[in-house]
């Protein structure tokens, strides 16, 4: 009997933790918080930066967060891993007493939508491109990494969802949430604060490191290269950009960012266009120069992901 309570309890403990895998969050460049924290949760993970009296961008694992306090509350744009849930919150209550009333995910991946049920039970509306909530509701191969991606409790999917474009009138600002097609997924979204001069890019810009673009969830390298120009149309010097992973950015910092993918997507098509195979490509190392931009994503992964955007297979 006690082996067989003790194999039971073993069995639980070991559904527990394959949960844990199948919920994983989706790419963080950031090396797994979520194995580490799962024992060891407490301590400071979440940070503010402040931008402006009514600005803030949360710091941690998972991507950037922005938000926007005034006197009709709180307007949030992601909101990183469910664990950090209730510590965002607090973080957020430290800044305001009003009450997150809208969440805006600028994609589906679970590092910027993992909390979405945490906020909806505060109150707060999730709001998303129409691809985020489709997204969220089915399971699909990704290629990229070899394992199957399966579909998010519907607790976590956006409730108010928009096609192109959708402006917010709140807190005395105007804020358009402006789709971006085919970028670092389908249901992109950027988002620019257009008094308080801040644009908040999700995962269609990673600061100073080579970029993921999930081409499995309809994302191509072209496509972030035209929401990077987008935003940089939009912004001028005092402009503060808001990346999806990376610490806050100017215009400049955006213009360099745009230089390097456009390279990199040159020199790939430029190969694959005098019919060079995707190994003989990643074999010639035609990112040498970046080799300091690896974090989450590799050079071999960043030449396969223009590769694929380009129509490459695999
Ligand atoms: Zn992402």
């Amino acid at each position: 009997m006690k082996h067989l309570l003790l194999a039971t309890a073993l069995i639980l403990a070991a559904c527990s933790g394959a949960e844990t895998a199948a919920n994983a969050p989706e790419p963080d460049p950031k090396p797994a918080p979520q194995a580490a924290s799962a024992e060891a949760p407490a301590k400071p993970n979440i940070t503010s930066q402040k931008l402006s009296e009514s600005m803030y961008m949360l710091l941690g694992p998972g991507g950037n967060i922005g938000v926007n306090i005034g006197a009709d509350g709180v307007y949030m744009i992601d909101d990183k891993f469910s664990r950090f849930g209730q510590e965002i919150i607090d973080v957020v209550a430290g800044l305001t007493d009003k009450p997150i009333t809208y969440v805006l995910n600028t994609h589906h991946h679970g590092d910027h939508t993992g909390a979405n049920a945490e906020m909806r039970d505060v109150g707060a509306t999730v709001v998303a491109h129409n691809n985020v909530r489709a997204r969220m509701g089915i399971s699909y191969m990704n290629k990229a990494f070899g394992r199957e991606q399966a579909a998010r409790d519907v607790s976590l999917w956006p409730v108010l969802t928009f096609s192109d474009e959708m402006t917010f009138w709140f807190n005395g600002e105007e804020v358009k949430a402006i789709h971006m097609p085919a970028a670092h997924t389908d249901g992109d979204a950027i988002v620019h604060f257009v008094q308080s001069n801040v644009v908040h890019m999700g995962d269609n810009y990673f600061r100073d490191m080579l970029p993921f673009v999930d081409v499995d969830s309809g994302g191509t390298l072209q496509g972030m290269i035209k929401a990077q120009q987008m935003a940089y149309d939009m912004s001028d010097d005092n402009t503060k950009i808001i990346p999806g992973h990376g610490a806050l950015a100017t215009k400049a910092d955006l213009g360099e960012s745009i230089q390097r993918l456009q390279a990199i997507h040159d020199r790939v098509k430029a190969r694959k266009d005098a019919g060079e195979s995707l190994e003989a490509i990643i074999a010639a190392d035609p990112l040498a120069d970046m080799t300091e931009l690896e974090a989450f994503i590799k050079k071999p992964a960043m030449i396969t992901a223009a590769w694929r955007s380009l129509g490459g297979d695999i």
